[in-house]
Order: structure tokens, then sequence, then C-alpha cells
């Protein structure tokens, strides 16, 4: 029997692991977290899978529990695979790997329903991915399921199905080493020991915890960026396979960061979760100066939000403030009502503005003035379409979904930079197999999930991290066990 061994114990690493496992292979995982922490980035997520779908049957196929009540009073549009190959060829300017895109594409409904038999819940993602317009939950962005319990939900289905197939999990165990060389690969050197493998599968996340490394490949001032999730991914792993020849692959320059809580603590709290505040397209963003630095509406939150981390970290201190009015409160999601926010709320925008330490009050008023002033009433505001309800005539015009805001109680929310995961990372092949510099694949070597390098430049579409790990973890795990 074939012993596979697994780096890391997140959502890619068990997927690879049940498929190594139902493949016939012996699994052990190598999780360098205490089991009190376990499940990675993976566990920190909401749990949104991206998946081609034609209509609410596919959903109702990964829903089992749909009601009628759900499909009559949703519309979930359709998703399909040319659809999903654009989004990803779009946002990153036609730089991802046509090739592994090509297979998150299309694997990722498949995987998805293996996933839901392996006991993973999917749910409709109506607090996030929907807007009630008319009566009905219209989904809007693509990314239309969850997994019941969010990520939390997802580890811990994916951890009794590998412990149900006989998985062997040793938390506290950090891989140092891979034994091998840029031809073949033996095993890894865990806690300072080897441990024999017919084959190695990394599944241990990118390298977004390490400040130091963030500095030198994202650039000046990420070392002040708050880690959104797992402390462990440090890229310690990547680092071991480029000792071994692994050749580097993808947009080492970028990454995924998001607007988050001002206040928030340095590093992913589990207990404190949803510190994002990633609807800016319902109000405006301000910077200490009290101006807006960039179009709040050109799209869809899902298709942006992950470049506003590096937006706020060029502003003036490295943070701003959200602001919205009674209007837009209301149909804010979870994650602006979450405990220990840094929000701020009053009668009055003059009110609202003295609240808010460092910012320059009176260029804030003005901001919000001129920008009142340029909204176009013309258009109705729907929040499920690109309603095109814009201003007119400012340096930065608002394309989508412009209010003024003027109806009280005015808030804002105080928001820095919160780093979710990075871009570079490895090559692989179409069979998960890590490439060498010299452009062959190593034998016994396998990767999936944040660690891979080609999906993402510049821009990320919400929920392809969870399915691209998934659909190449599940690849892995196979070959890792097929040998
Ligand atoms: C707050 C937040 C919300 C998110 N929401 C979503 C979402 O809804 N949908 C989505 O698609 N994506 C989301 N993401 C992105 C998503 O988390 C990642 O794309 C995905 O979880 C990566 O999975 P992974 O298995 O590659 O890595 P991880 O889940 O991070 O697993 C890697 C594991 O490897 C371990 N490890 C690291 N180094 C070593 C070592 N040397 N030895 C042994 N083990 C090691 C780590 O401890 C970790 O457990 C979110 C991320 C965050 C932070």
């Amino acid at each position: 029997m074939r012993h596979v061994v697994i780096v890391g114990a997140g959502n890619a690493a068990l997927c690879a692991a049940i498929a190594a496992a139902e493949a016939g292979a012996r699994v052990t995982i190598l999780e360098r977290a205490p089991e009190t922490a376990r499940g990675g980035n993976s566990a920190f997520t909401g749990g949104c899978f991206r998946t081609v779908y034609d209509g609410v049957e596919d959903i109702a196929r990964l829903v089992p529990d749909l009601t009628e009540e759900e499909r009559d009073g949703s519309d979930f549009g359709r998703y399909d695979a040319e659809k999903f190959y654009l989004d990803l060829c779009e946002l990153s300017g036609y730089r991802a790997d046509p090739l592994l895109i090509d297979i998150l594409v299309q694997q990722s409904l498949p995987t998805l329903s293996w996933m839901r038999d392996q006991g993973v819940r999917f749910l409709p993602a109506y607090g996030r991915q929907s807007f009630k317009v008319d009566g009905r939950n219209i989904f809007w962005g693509g990314l239309t399921v969850e997994t019941a319990g969010g990520g939390v939900g997802l580890v811990d289905a994916l951890f009794r199905r590998a412990e149900a197939l006989g998985v062997t999990i040793r938390y506290d165990h950090k891989v140092e080493q891979l034994i091998g060389n840029r031809h073949r690969i033996e095993g890894v050197v865990v806690n300072g020991e080897p441990l024999h493998a017919d084959a190695v599968v990394l599944a241990s996340g990118g390298y977004h915890a390490n400040s130091e490394w963030r500095v030198r490949t994202l650039g000046q001032g990420w070392d002040l960026a708050k880690v959104r999730g797992s402390r462990y991914n440090t890229g310690n792993v990547i680092q071991a396979a480029f000792a071994i020849g692994a050749r580097s692959h993808g947009n080492w320059s970028g990454c995924h960061s998001v607007f988050f809580d001002a206040g928030a603590e340095d590093f992913g709290n589990i207990a404190m979760l949803n510190q994002q505040k990633n609807y800016f397209t319902l109000g405006i963003v301000v910077n200490r100066n009290g101006e807006r630095f960039f179009d709040e509406g050109s799209d869809f939150r899902n298709y942006i939000y992950s470049k506003m981390g590096a937006a706020i970290l060029r502003q003036p201190g490295g943070t701003g403030w959200q602001l919205f009015d009674a209007q837009s409160i209301p149909i804010l999601p979870d994650e602006y009502r979450v405990p220990r926010a840094a929000r701020f709320e009053s009668d009055t925008l003059e009110g609202l503005a003295a609240k808010l330490e460092g910012i320059d009050r009176d260029a804030m008023l003005r901001t919000i003035a001129d920008f009142n002033a340029a909204v176009d009433d013309g258009m109705p505001f729907n929040p499920a379409v690109k309603d095109g309800r814009g201003t007119r005539g400012l340096v930065i015009n608002k394309s989508n979904w412009a209010r003024a805001l003027r109806e009280p109680p005015f808030v804002a929310y105080e928001v820095t930079c919160g780093i979710t995961l990075t871009y570079g990372g490895l090559a692989i092949d179409e069979q998960a197999r890590v490439q060498s510099e010299e452009g062959e694949a190593i034998a016994g070597l396998y990767a999936a999930g944040e660690l891979v390098g080609g999906l993402y430049y510049d821009r990320y579409p919400g929920g392809a991290g969870l399915t691209s790990g998934a659909v190449f973890g599940r690849i892995a795990g196979e070959q890792a066990a097929i040998g």
C-alpha cells in the first residue's frame, strides 16, 4: 500500500487526504498547528465556493434540503463555464494559467458534488450573495453556495470524513524540509525527524502570515497589514520546495487583501470572524484627508474587494472610513454588525465627523456635499444589478449604487488592510505534480491550494480559493495514491 504524506490540514489538504484514502493509499496528514487551531485559513472562511451551475436544478443537487419556498423565493440565475473562465481571465489581466483555470472551471461542479457526497453540507449564500428585490432573493455575483457552519463547518465535515477513512492526523507537526531532489521526492523532515513517503502532497497555504516575505514580495508597508486568517501560513514549505529545485510561479507581487476593521487583532481570531468590510459598494470611502480615492461602485463586490486592502494601505496612515446613511444600513450584511467593530454613529454628518480621529473633518464634509450633489437621481437604485445609478462631474465618480448620504443616522466604519492570501507559489501541471525549474514534473511531489501559483493575478473572483483547493486537492490526492 502506498504511503501518501499530506502537508497541512486545511481544505486542500483534507480533500487530498480523502481522495488518496478513497484510492487505497495509507495517508498521514502533518499539520504544524495544534489541534485547537486546526483547519488553516479554510477554517476562517465564510465557506463560499464559486462553481459553475445551470440554474436552480444544479443548486438543488448541491443543496438537497432546498425547500419549495426557497426555490420560489429565489432567483439563483446561472453561472456557466464560459463566464467563470472569462472572470478568471479578466480579473487576472489574461495572465492566469489557461490549463489550470480550465481544470478549475470544468471540475468545479463535479468536485462540489463529490464533497457533498463526503458529507459537506452546502446552502444558498443568502446573507452575502443575494439582495431582496421585490420580495425575491436575487443572486448577483456567480457565488451562490456556502457551507453550513462556514469555514469551521467545512473543515469539521472534511476532518470527520478523513478520520472515518482511517487517515492519520498529526498535529503540532511542522514540516521543515523535503527529502529528495529535483527529480524525485521520497519524504519529508518533520519536527527534525525524517518520514518516508511514496508521495508527498504540499497543501500548506501561502505566506501571508510572514511579514518579512510580504515586504520583500509585495512591497513597502505590507508588514503593517493585519492577517485575517491563519498565523501558520508562513511559506516555509514553499521555501523547502524551492530548496530541492521547484519552480516559482504566479503573481509574487500580488495578494488578496480587503478592507478590515482597524481595531482588529494582528492575526485572525476564530472567535472574532467577519471583521472584513466588503460592502463599500453601498456607501462611500474616505481617507484621512477626507477624500474619496476610488470608484466604490465600479463593479460587484466579488470582483473588486480583493484589491481594497492594497488600496487603503496606500492611503495616508493606511486607514480610512466607510460611510453609510440610514438607506444603506438595513441592507449591510452581518459583517457590519459584529461586536467590537470600529463603528461610529451620529444623527448629523458634522457629529459623525467629530467622532473620527485623525480625519480632516472639513474636507470630509465637503467631499460628502460634493458627492451628494453629483448623484444622478434619475436611475432607480438596485443592488442586485449594476444599476448605472452613478455620480456625474466628480474627479472620481461612483459608477453604480450611488445614493446621497442624507438620511440619519449616519455611520462610519474605520478600516485598514487585512491580508487574506498570497498569489505567488509553486508551478503544477494538470495532475497537480510540482514542476521543477527545468520544467519537468518532480516525481512523488504534488501541490494544491493557496501555495499553487498562476491562478490569480491582480484581482480574484470571490470563492475561487476554496474551489481551487478542493479541485486540485482531490486531483493531487488521487494522483499521489496511484503514483
Ligand atoms: C477570513 C477569510 C475568509 C475567507 N473566505 C473565503 C471564502 O468564503 N471562500 C473562498 O473560496 N476563500 C476564502 N478565503 C480564502 C481561503 O481561506 C483560502 O483560499 C483557502 O482556505 C486555502 O486553503 P488551503 O487548504 O490551501 O490552506 P489552509 O486552509 O490555510 O491550510 C494550510 C494548512 O497548512 C498548515 N501548515 C503551514 N505550514 C506548515 C508546515 N510547515 N508544516 C505543516 N503544516 C503547515 C497550516 O497550519 C494550515 O493548517 C478566506 C480567507 C480568509 C482568511
